[in-house]
């Protein structure tokens, strides 16, 4: 008798089609209906498994990985962990340059993953030949058939959300849509997303969300980098201090821009809400929603899709950490609901 099991036969197919879920309480007081993708559902636990996946089968496809190839990449983020995840499933090698700045536990993390990882000094201009980025670009240049990823830069990233998160939304809200919200880093997952919707509903509008210290929404408003825009924050994964040509700022209607305090206590909040547990710039694009809804941007027929990247397990020692809420100064502001201690 044939043995008939269902299984997937590896974890990259589980990469897309994650679920969107509607948002009831943590939008409760805003005008509109909520929905939330949830990335967290891909196997990485992030939306950088659909460019992890998609650009290294495009380099297959070409011709250019072949087993034992390697795969070069400039981050400790979640890009680094799809990038490892990837590679051990299709057996390529994968090396990530990284920054000193980058938290040991994420460092440990992509080791876990099998990566190769040099910790480059962070202190060092871009162009110094020690910075991560320089160190990348020579390991590919000196490695056969190398891939070097590149997301700020590489068309194939918004493509990766062009062919899976586009379609997968319109078809989701049976092209019911009216607004799709999502934080703009290396603006892929916007452009390619917002590129699908608008090609089947013009009249859809794309709302990018950035960091206060980012320019990418001046560079929207004017089509010039304001050099005084630019100061650090501490929300990762949004907003730049350069242009990245993965945007394409031709579909995004308009950025809004977001506080670190108000982003990190809205992840709180959703967590504590919704039980979605989420990372940090699901908080700001929850953030940017609640901005908007203040500012009249929705009506009560409006159904606006957000994009909730990460999960909130990679910020435990940030975000979910009292501590560190509170060494930022967070925490005293917006008292929170704390409970009670227990008395013996
Ligand atoms: N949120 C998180 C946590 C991210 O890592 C990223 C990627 N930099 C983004 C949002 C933004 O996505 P994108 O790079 O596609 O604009």
């Amino acid at each position: 008798m044939e043995n008939k099991i269902n299984a997937y036969n590896n974890i990259l197919e589980l990469v897309g089609n994650t679920p969107l879920v509607k948002l009831n309480k943590v939008a409760k007081d805003f005008t509109g209906n909520f929905y939330a993708k949830v990335e967290a559902f891909n196997p990485g636990h992030s939306s950088k498994d659909r460019i992890a996946n998609h650009i290294i089968e495009e380099a297959e496809r070409k011709g250019i990985l072949k087993k034992g190839s390697t795969i070069v990449e400039t981050t400790s983020g979640n890009t680094g962990f799809s990038i490892a995840m990837v590679s051990i499933i299709k057996g390529y090698k994968c090396i990530l340059a990284v920054s000193s700045k980058s938290s040991p536990d994420k460092i440990d993390m992509l080791r876990a993953m099998g990566a190769i990882v040099y910790v480059c000094p962070a202190h060092v201009s871009a162009d110094d030949p020690r910075s991560y980025y320089e160190v990348a670009k020579k390991i590919h240049k000196e490695t056969k058939d190398s891939v070097y990823i590149n997301q700020y830069f590489n068309q194939l990233n918004a493509d990766a959300h062009y062919k899976s998160t586009g379609p997968e939304i319109w078809d989701q809200t049976n092209g019911n849509i009216t607004h799709l919200v999502v934080c703009s880093g290396t603006g892929g997952t916007i452009s390619g997303t917002g590129k699908y919707i608008k090609e089947q509903n013009p009249n859809v509008k794309v709302i990018g969300v950035d960091a206060y210290g980012s320019v990418l929404k001046s560079y929207h408003e004017t089509g010039k980098i304001d050099q005084e825009e630019i100061y650090p924050y501490r929300i990762e994964g949004l907003g730049k201090n350069l242009i990245p040509t993965a945007t394409d700022f031709s579909v995004i209607d308009k950025f809004i821009k977001v506080t670190d305090e108000e982003s990190a206590h809205m992840a709180r909040t959703i967590a504590k809400t919704d039980g979605l547990f989420v990372g940090y710039t699901s908080g700001a694009v929850m953030q940017a929603v609640k901005q908007l809804s203040e500012e009249g941007e929705f009506t009560k027929d409006s159904n606006v899709v957000v994009i909730f990247p990460d999960h909130g397990s990679r910020y435990m020692s940030k975000v979910y950490s009292d501590q560190w809420m509170e060494a930022q100064g967070f925490l005293n502001k917006q008292a929170e609901e704390q409970p009670q201690e227990i008395q013996f």
